[in-house]
């Protein structure tokens, strides 16, 4: 019976590579004095979040931190990546999940929710990746009680059953006390097991950024600068995305990555990002059957169709990798203008 259960873990462990991204904290840096009389503007605005390519309608994208005050960010996104296979090298350049809504409405870019409510004076906005993409799970908190394998003849520890014989279930710690020694084909290039695993230089890069306001609407003379290039990120380094002086920037904006086929038509470009997924035998590939053993969205997911965003992609640079699931803090900030 123990085998059986040992034998799926297996499986997960052989065919899959699951990314997981992205815990996004707002971090807000305010040091403008707050109450200030509001000029020439009709604040405040609710901390209710809209998609922002229907920017009249409240929607839920599910929940994450937000900030209070005149100057504050109302959503940051968590990006997903979905399970892929081992390739060979190890190298990925993989799309992110698209932003989806808990009553179904079509999935959008990932977006960043800010509200700018005092007089006029500017703010900008950053993002940084924190650290690597580093393995999370029952390993990852702390390595040396992570099961491992091990057969009553042999000298060595195992990710996996990697060969034949009769596999027993160790934790690593006992492993290492009893003497055991790590297999160069379950931990190839001198892994080490003990330490956190990470991806190196796994990085993201974003692209096709725009910004939605309800209150303004799109390309009006007060829409914020937004960073137009791809941005290749790397990690530690802080990027800025978009940033608004004097008059502009005021109000509730959606600083987003991508945007859907409609709303490509609606801006006379040739294609969305946004792309449904299907599986091998042409049906819409589901969410449920995706990453929903990772994360809890808050809300019924049961028939969401995988969308994946070409605008936020993950790039791992080839190397040895892990099967897992592996996630990265990202951090944005909302700085007033000096
Ligand atoms: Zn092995």
């Amino acid at each position: 019976m123990k085998n059986k259960k040992l034998l799926s873990v297996t499986t997960l462990f052989l065919s899959l590579f699951l990314v997981l991204s992205s815990v996004a904290l707002a971090e807000e840096k305010l040091d403008e004095a707050i109450g200030e009389e509001k000029v020439g503007f009709t604040g405040p605005y609710p901390d209710e979040v809209v998609s922002p390519e229907e920017p009249n309608t409240p929607s839920n994208p599910g929940q994450t931190d937000k900030n209070k005050g005149e100057l504050r960010i109302d959503y940051v996104p968590y990006f997903f990546f979905d399970k892929a296979n081992i390739t060979k090298d190890g190298s990925y350049t993989l799309n992110a999940h698209a932003q989806y809504y808990t009553k179904g409405e079509s999935p959008t870019g990932n977006f960043v929710q800010i509200v700018d409510e005092r007089k006029a004076n500017g703010w900008s906005l950053t993002l940084k990746q924190e650290d690597e993409f580093t393995l999370v799970g029952s390993s990852a908190v702390d390595p040396k009680e992570q099961l491992v394998y091990i057969t009553p003849t042999g000298e060595k520890y195992h990710a996996y059953k990697c060969g034949n014989g009769t596999y027993m279930q160790t934790t690593l710690s006992d492993a290492l006390s009893g003497g055991y020694e790590p297999c160069e084909k379950c931990y190839p290039n001198g892994v080490n097991p003990s330490e956190p695993y990470r991806l190196k230089g796994a990085t993201l890069s974003l692209s096709h950024l725009w910004a939605s306001s309800v209150h303004l609407g799109v390309g009006t003379t007060t829409t914020p600068t937004i960073h137009n290039d791809v941005i290749k990120m790397d990690s530690g380094k802080v990027y800025e995305i978009a940033n608004a002086k004097g008059e502009v920037g005021k109000g509730r904006w959606a600083i987003v990555a991508g945007y859907s086929d409609e709303y490509a038509q609606k801006i006379g470009a040739t294609s969305g990002t946004i792309k449904p997924m299907f599986d091998s035998a042409n049906n819409p590939k589901l969410l449920k059957d995706s990453i929903q053993n990772i994360h809890s969205y808050g809300f019924d997911i049961e028939k969401q169709q995988v969308h994946t965003n070409e605008a936020v992609k993950l790039n791992v640079p080839a190397q040895d990798i892990r099967a897992g699931v592996y996630q990265a803090k990202f951090t944005w900030t909302l700085t007033a203008a000096p």
